[in-house]
């Protein structure tokens, strides 16, 4: 992915956007109480980041932190989160990204509690822009085994959930990150009316494919590694096992029709059951 220069802005926009967005995700009821954080690398080795311990609602621009790449505090005066190990591998792993938003948003969030990811190859504007939405396992927060768990995920993905957490998007941006972070919550609210309404319908392979298609136009270019995203050619090919498993269940199916047929048939038992007769 083609990666935008530091230092785009000032440092006191940088600080502007984040609290911005720490309003945005609060008024949406992304967080509750001093959940979540935000956080923009604004250089090499210089992270701007919301602290521990402040609600999102009420956090100002000078409480603040910033951070080197290894999470020691180089500028303000309160303490970062213990998240924020999750933020920094998002950064190792992405030299593209330049912001990371982490939120519990309640409709995805629960999804990552049920233990399912918001995979279903139902919604055309998620096939385009995010690829899928996988769910990274479970670690136990504040440890380094929390911000490992998203290793297998982020280099493909812009929206991870994390089971029994939350979510976690990256961008180019801050308000990327964040609308990113809209976009799973509302795939997430559509994907579970659907499933109260009966189970969402997936697309065909074939409409899949094409939306693939538009997906890597869209991104050729500027963001040429998630257009050949290999979570979604995984999905395809799984689409692809799913058919030659009906081939061979179909041709079980004749076969054992055959075998029936040719030593005599069969006849159904009083509890349903169908028994063959051998001779
Ligand atoms: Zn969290």
């Amino acid at each position: 992915m083609e990666e935008s220069a530091f230092n785009m802005k000032s440092e006191s926009e940088y600080r502007h956007d984040i609290i911005e967005v720490c309003r945005r995700i609060y008024q949406k009821g992304y967080v509750a109480s001093n959940d979540g954080n935000v956080t923009v690398r604004m250089s090499e080795d210089e992270i701007l980041a919301t602290p521990t311990g402040m609600s999102k609602g009420d956090i100002s621009s000078d409480q603040l932190i910033k951070v080197d790449m290894d999470g020691k505090v180089i500028a303000g005066f309160h303490q970062p989160s213990s998240e924020l190990k999750l933020h920094i591998r998002a950064y190792e792993k992405r030299t593209d990204v330049r912001s990371v938003v982490h939120a519990h948003p309640p409709i995805s969030t629960g999804f990552a509690v049920a233990g399912i990811a918001l995979e279903q190859m139902a919604i055309p504007e998620v096939i385009t822009t995010l690829g899928r939405i996988p769910l990274a396992p479970y670690g136990t927060p504040s440890t380094e085994e929390l911000a490992h768990t998203i290793d297998e995920y982020i280099c493909s993905c812009n929206a991870i959930l994390l089971a029994n957490h939350g979510a976690l998007t990256v961008g180019p941006d801050v308000f990327s990150a964040y609308y990113t972070m809209e976009r799973v919550e509302h795939s997430a609210h559509i994907i579970w009316v659907a499933k109260s309404l009966g189970g969402e319908r997936p697309l065909s392979k074939e409409s899949i494919s094409k939306l693939a298609e538009i997906r890597k136009k869209m991104m050729s270019g500027n963001n040429a590694r998630c257009a050949t995203c290999p979570l979604l050619q995984a999905e395809m090919d799984k689409e692809h096992n799913r058919a030659d498993e009906q081939e061979l269940i179909d041709l079980i199916a004749r076969v054992t029709a055959d075998v029936i047929r040719e030593t005599g048939g069969m006849r159904v038992l009083k509890n349903g059951v169908m028994e063959v007769k051998m001779d």
